[in-house]
């Protein structure tokens, strides 16, 4: 017991160890709320004897399912961990329909639409139709409604409006080739986990605990799974913050707190006051901007740490030199903070993707390894995806989007035109792209789109590959498929390596070493399954009543795909932190700390965002930004933007009280400065020596030999650092621009 609750406070002892049945504990940023979780988790284990696998855990984003498990496992022994049902919402959602989806229809080798599968089918069906919205606002739109539980018919019944017709009908088309594609998109996980729990309780019978992070960020549809989930012993433990509620515009539902307390009356409300995270100054500025929201209830946090060295609010001429400066700052704090300070424990936060580019271009430029987070993953690298849409063609060959995608890639001499004639006639026909291909390849009914012999011929050939890469998932020795083979097989096939050589003569290297990547990603996970170890993802309970289907060989493919089709973040997919600076969104940053953080670009527009509609939905995300800071603080404002006016300081900021909370110059970090860094970060502090060799060094080196290399530390004799710029061993990664965010 002692271990467990070891390091926790006391009000954070009595969530964990509370006999209620529902606990709630609603508490400022880094004042413990995930700590607390996942201790209780541990608790209900070892001292309530619940099974893991009858625990449902919740988490936001796989990177914190990841932590979690990790921790747990240190609390309760290896192994556990993995046999707890853990997860983002969809992730269990998926494996409670994968195991059970069949009593309500649900096919058993569904896959999963994700955010490009969905957008391009609403393409297809605006093109066909010839009607006049935009693709990706229509795909938000009917996501929205699902995530709210609106189905297409109760839209259609309660919009009478003629101008709402042309959305009804792409609404109801996407429904259908969702349908006959037999896949279901990410609302579709959730939506149909719920009807199957309240169908079917009997799936849900042996679940002990339900226990959900960051539950301010909940949609209603979330909401009603988690109830469904713990509808036996509602039994429920939630952590979450108001002031951190930042998914409005993906319809959260800030409500469902209010919600909590009016269904579970009696539950135990537990707050925390103390922030273990943050240095005392960047608390009173993180403070003094959420307190600027007039309508939210005031509130106290403690800092427990030092006051340490004030947060810097630095006006710069544009986002070029804006770029330049955080590159500098990173090379100067990390050279004097001497050794305390690594590459990864820098994270650059910003409220939109797209500000990326500049200040990647000079990382790269500064030899600074770097990795993103929140934009582009790297399952969508465009040489990573033709590898799995490939995978998808032969894990599920109605999966209309996918074969499309590869039917021409590489070249078979099918022309564009072709292709989408194909499909738009496999979609009116409401069969499937692989049918109509797989006719016309064995001589039967021929498809009504005029085929070119050569085109043909490349049918062939894409129809043969299909069928031969299958017959490698059901081996004739009955065991498991070797993912392996299965994607060396169709890289030989479709001569990926000359394709990727041909296509991308100066970096088909870092794209073959992707694809690489991706074949180990599958093969550990074959391994897995072959060891006899669980796969995780898949750990449920075996329940009475209810038909269970058996795994059967060709499930580790799909089982793999579903995984890829749910990691949505951009992290690698292996999991491992090399030590490289972390760039990232705000929204992606949730939960997450780093001892160093940037937000740069705090003008208006940017941040409250020009498109936001919810002005304090912005400050809480700048607040959510500045709270994921250690030890040191950096927020900028670049006063000229490329091609636009002046810009004005963010009005989060701009207020005296709040600019006094901040320094414009940037951190000394003399030597008193560093004790306390390193009091902060629980790390040991360098010796004086060590940091006045880095003083030294920073004063002695040249212009042209910043950052300092290896061989400069050693002919200048300063054995004592440890630092290069570029750390041997560390692979830097180049990675492709963010996509998404605003
Ligand atoms: P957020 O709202 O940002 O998700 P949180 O409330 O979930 O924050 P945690 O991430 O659980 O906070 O904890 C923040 C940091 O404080 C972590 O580094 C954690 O290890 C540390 N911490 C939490 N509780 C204590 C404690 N009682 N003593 C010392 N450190 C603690
Ligand atoms: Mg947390």
């Amino acid at each position: 017991m002692d271990s467990l609750l070891d390091g926790l406070n006391d009000a954070q002892k009595s969530a964990v160890t509370s006999p209620a049945s529902v606990v709630q504990v609603l508490a400022p940023p880094g004042s413990g709320k995930t700590k607390t979780l996942t201790a209780r988790v541990a608790y209900l284990i070892n001292h309530e004897g619940l099974k893991p696998w009858n625990i449902v855990v919740c988490t936001f984003t796989i990177k914190a399912a990841r932590e979690m498990k990790e921790r747990i496992r240190g609390m309760v022994g290896e192994g556990v961990e993995a046999k707890l049902i853990l997860g983002t919402f969809h992730s269990v959602a998926r494996r409670f329909l994968v195991r059970y989806g069949q009593e309500i229809g649900i096919d058993k080798n569904f896959g999963i639409a994700d955010t490009s599968d969905s957008t391009a089918i609403i393409k297809r069906i605006i093109q066909r139709g010839d009607y006049t919205l935009d693709p990706s606002a229509a795909r938000s739109r009917i996501s929205s409604l699902k995530a709210k539980g609106t189905t297409v018919d109760e839209f259609a019944r309660t919009t009478k409006k003629a101008e709402q017709h042309e959305f009804t009908c792409v609404y109801s088309d996407y429904e259908d080739t969702l349908k006959a594609s037999n896949l279901l998109d990410y609302d579709d996980l959730l939506l149909r986990c719920v009807e199957l729990l309240r169908k079917h309780p009997a799936c849900v019978s042996s679940i002990e605990a339900v226990l959900i992070d960051e539950y301010q960020d909940t949609n209603n549809v979330q909401y009603e799974l988690m109830t469904l989930l713990a509808q036996k012993r509602k039994r429920i433990t939630i952590v979450g913050d108001p002031d951190q509620s930042i998914y409005g515009f993906r319809s959260a539902e800030i409500k469902n707190l209010h919600r909590m307390q009016k269904d579970y009356p009696d539950s135990l409300v537990i707050n925390l006051e103390n922030n273990y995270r943050s240095s005392g100054c960047i608390l009173s500025s993180a403070m003094a901007v959420i307190e600027q929201d007039e309508s939210r209830p005031s509130k106290s946090l403690q800092a427990t740490h030092c006051v340490g060295e004030q947060p810097t609010l630095r006006h710069l001429a544009d986002s070029n030199v804006e770029s330049d400066w955080i590159v500098e700052e990173i090379q100067r704090s990390r050279t004097l903070a001497a050794g305390l300070l690594d590459f990864h424990d820098y994270a650059i936060l910003l409220r939109s993707a797209s500000l990326s580019l500049s200040i990647e271009s000079k990382l790269g430029k500064a030899g600074i390894p770097y990795r993103m987070v929140g934009g582009r993953r790297f399952f969508d690298r465009a040489e990573v995806k033709i590898i799995l849409d490939y995978l998808r063609a032969i894990d599920q060959p109605h999966h209309n989007d996918a074969l499309a995608r590869v039917l021409n890639v590489p070249s078979r001499k099918i022309g564009e035109v072709t292709v989408k004639s194909l499909l738009e006639e496999a979609e009116q026909k409401k069969t499937s792209l692989w049918k109509l291909l797989h006719n016309a390849a064995k001589g039967g009914k021929r498809p009504a789109t005029k085929i070119s012999s050569q085109a043909q011929k490349g049918i062939d050939v894409f129809v043969n590959l299909i069928l031969t890469s299958r017959a490698k998932l059901l081996p004739e020795d009955g065991g498991y498929c070797n993912l392996w083979d299965l994607i060396t097989h169709v890289l030989q096939k479709i001569s990926f390596e000359a394709y990727l050589k041909k296509t991308y003569p100066e970096n088909w290297k870092d794209r073959w070493a992707n694809i690489e990547e991706l074949g180990i990603q599958a093969t550990q996970m074959a391994a897995a399954v072959a060891n006899g170890e669980t796969i995780s993802d898949d750990a449920l309970p075996v329940v009475d009543g209810v038909e269970q289907r058996e795994d059967t060989a060709a499930d580790l493919l799909s089982k793999f795909l579903s995984n890829v089709a749910l990691s949505t973040e951009v992290e690698r997919p292996d999991g491992e932190e090399p030590n490289q600076v972390t760039i990232s969104t705000i929204h992606a940053a949730k939960g997450l700390e780093w001892p160093v953080v940037f937000i740069p670009a705090v003008y208006e527009g940017s941040i409250p965002h020009s498109r936001a509609e919810d002005h304090n939905e912005e400050r809480r995300l700048l607040y959510v930004g500045m709270t994921r800071a250690k030890a040191l603080l950096y927020l900028s404002c670049p006063v000229k933007q490329a091609g636009q006016d002046e810009t004005t300081l963010s009005s989060f900021l701009s207020s005296p009280d709040v600019q006094k909370l901040f320094s414009q110059t940037g951190p000394s970090i003399g030597c008193s400065a560093i004790a306390d860094l390193a009091r902060i970060l629980r790390r040991p502090c360098p010796s004086s020596s060590q940091v006045e060799a880095a003083r030294a060094l920073l004063e002695s080196v040249e212009d042209d030999k910043y950052p300092p290399t290896r061989d400069y530390i050693e002919a200048e004799g300063i054995p004592s650092l440890s630092f290069e710029h570029q750390p041997s061993g560390v692979k830097r990664r180049k990675l492709v621009h963010l996509s998404d965010g605003f």
